[in-house]
């Protein structure tokens, strides 16, 4: 049968010994002193083997009350519960034991179902209470792991900041960052118009509140993907000063995420760099190559290629429009009028189209008074028809309004795109529909049909 442990029996009397030996040892295994000085002995070779001690109080050599203090100078006390046994129990006597952590007090001659119980109840009761002391223990000790790791994190994380005020201080971009959980920011250092003061404990809001309409959104979303977990984002943008008084300029925006040992997202830098002189002048250029140089339309190559890309990713079940306009007998204005007025026709006519049709339209002239359009999401037919009547009806206008502005119609030919098809097809269809408009008198508008 397996034991509950070890009993430490101390007693100068052979029959006490041997009363607790016998009623007991059926549970423990027992081990037995004959006077204080040899249970101290035992104590320290077995301390940590002993499940609980029984002692006499009066023993030759060194008493109970001598093992009880040796015990309590070692910090066993709280280790192995203690049983004091007596003859003759006073209240002087109790609260010696008791003041000094005895656990139980049994008087003699013993009552072996007591002394049974008793014993077993000390035993569970230490067991249980040493298991608890293990367990808060090696919780302590993971606590303090944790707390050591994070004391270095904070430690990097304030080195890695360090670096970050050096770098921005030596750099010309402003350097920025966002507290994920303290929701503000802190600009580090700024240079230009956002070197001010206030942006110095800009919040986030208050940061996106200074990005232009057009790429709010966008400079929204770039943030979001951060949080979701995106590593680096970067995207030209437009911001104005805090104040709003200064126009938007453009600027190149970094965000990357900072996280922790255990990847938990702590901070979002950003870098704000200058770059509006030179995206204006790279757009400048782009444009001049783009664009249609008499009327800042799209030119021929520009449309072509841009009506290629869109028709290349139509979705299918959408509808597209294409269309020509052509000037109706330009031929006689340029000779009525002069070249000049011609050209004043050409870019006024180019001016209203791009006017009466959406921004997200593609419009370009593809040379002479030839210009096209092409346009998505068309629900019906109608709604090309009403588009050149508006076109019609302002060009009407422009000659009432203005003397040197000739009296002059367009006419149109057009198709729908509802499947794959190429700029080719469509400019053929399209022409033909014109070629139509043309042949039934001019200033008309034609739909292609098969
Ligand atoms: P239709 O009604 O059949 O279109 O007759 P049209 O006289 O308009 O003939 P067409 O469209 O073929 O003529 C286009 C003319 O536009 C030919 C050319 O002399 C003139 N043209 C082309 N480019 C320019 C330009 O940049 N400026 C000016 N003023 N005229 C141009
Ligand atoms: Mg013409």
């Amino acid at each position: 049968m397996t034991k509950k442990g070890t009993i430490l029996i101390a007693d100068d009397k052979d029959i006490g010994r041997d009363i607790l030996a016998c009623v007991l040892k059926s549970d423990y295994n027992i081990v037995t002193a004959y006077d204080g000085k040899e249970a101290i002995e035992c104590i320290n070779e077995s301390s940590d083997n002993l499940s609980i001690i029984i002692l006499d109080i009066i023993m030759p050599v060194v008493d109970g009350f001598g093992v009880l203090d040796y015990m309590h100078s070692r910090g066993l006390m709280a280790k192995i519960p203690v049983i004091m046994v007596t003859g003759n129990l006073t209240s002087d006597i109790s609260l010696r034991c008791y003041s000094r952590g005895v656990f139980d007090i049994i008087t003699k001659p013993y009552d072996i179902n007591i002394v049974k119980q008793r014993v077993n109840n000390a035993v569970e009761l230490f067991l249980h209470k040493n298991k608890m002391e293990e367990l808060l223990k090696q919780q302590t000790e993971e606590l303090e792991q944790q707390a050591a790791k994070l004391r270095k994190t904070v430690k990097e994380l304030r080195i890695s900041e360090e670096r970050f005020k050096m770098a921005s201080i030596h750099s010309s971009s402003i350097i920025f960052e966002f507290d994920v959980n303290a929701q503000n920011n802190l600009i580090l250092d700024g240079v230009g118009q956002f070197k001010s003061r206030e942006m110095k404990h800009c919040t986030f809001e208050n940061m996106l509140s200074l990005v232009h309409p057009d790429e709010y959104k966008h400079t929204r979303k770039m943030f979001s993907r951060i949080l979701a977990g995106s590593s680096e984002e970067k995207s030209d943008v437009r911001m104005k000063s805090i104040g709003g008084h200064c126009d938007y300029n453009w600027f190149s925006v970094t965000l990357s995420p900072v996280r922790s040992h255990d990847g938990e997202l702590i901070k979002i830098l950003g870098s704000l760099r200058d770059i509006n002189t030179q995206y204006l002048e790279t757009a400048a250029l782009r444009n001049k190559a783009e664009l249609d140089m008499m009327t800042g339309i799209f030119n021929r190559a520009t449309c072509e290629a841009k009506i290629r890309a869109r028709l290349d990713r139509l979705k299918k079940g959408k509808r597209a429009a294409f269309l020509i306009f052509d000037i109706d007998s330009f031929k006689q204005v340029n000779d009525r009028y002069g070249h000049n007025v011609g050209d004043k026709v050409i870019t006024t006519t180019a001016h209203l189209i791009r006017a009466w049709f959406n921004h997200s339209d593609i419009v370009g002239r593809l040379g002479g008074d030839e210009f096209v359009v092409y346009m998505e999401n068309v629900p019906n037919e109608k709604l090309l028809l009403k588009k050149f009547n508006n076109l019609i009806t302002s060009l009407a206008e422009n000659a009432e309004d203005d003397e040197n502005f000739p009296h002059l119609t367009v006419s149109a030919g057009a198709c729908i795109i509802d499947k794959p098809t190429s700029f080719e097809q469509i400019y053929k269809e399209a022409d033909i529909a014109l070629y139509e408009a043309k042949a039934d008198g001019k200033g008309k508008f034609k739909l292609f049909e098969q």
